[in-house]
């Protein structure tokens, strides 16, 4: 992004810049327990849970690449090694050990929760400051409620058939 338009932020860049590679991070650590999750799931409605898992995880590498192209155009640099996936992000990384489709799907929820809870405070955060982060924030905030209600929508159906 030119001069211009970082001149047009009105927030720290730096603090900004710092925010958003957290997101960053949680969105690599999403992505991957998403796929690996998809990978190991065995149990109860097996097909349709990885069909939506690999949807999400595809959905979580997109959020990653928005995100990087934000940074690059406020003059930042997204984190360069995995090391700082970990250290920088809020969610943190839940590993598939136990790979009951009913356990995925939990973990996976408390997962877009957190997601759900640090978007809306990016949101809030530059709202009436910068106007493309807070359009880009919507849109993932938008997501992830959705992913939410899809997990939770499965969990529910899941609950039905084991009775
Ligand atoms: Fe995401
Ligand atoms: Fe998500
Ligand atoms: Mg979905």
């Amino acid at each position: 992004m030119g001069t211009k338009g970082r001149e047009i932020v009105a927030m720290d860049l730096e603090e900004l810049i710092k925010t958003l590679n957290k997101a960053y991070a949680d969105e690599w650590l999403a992505y991957y327990q998403y796929w690996i999750g998809a990978k190991v799931a065995v149990g109860m409605m097996r097909e349709s849970i990885v069909q939506e898992l690999e949807q999400h995880a595809n959905e979580e590498l997109e959020h990653a690449e928005k995100l990087a192209n934000r940074i690059i155009q406020l003059g930042g640099t997204p984190l360069i090694t995995p090391e700082d996936w970990l250290r920088e992000s809020n969610c943190g990384y839940d590993a598939p050990a136990n790979s009951d489709t009913g356990v995925l799907l939990d973990q996976n929820i408390k997962g877009e929760q957190c997601a759900i809870a640090i978007y809306k405070q990016l949101v809030d955060m530059v709202s009436g400051k910068d106007d493309l982060t807070h359009h880009l924030a919507l849109e993932i905030l938008e997501d992830e409620v959705e992913h939410e209600e899809d997990l939770e929508a499965l969990r529910e159906d899941m609950k039905v058939l084991k009775k």
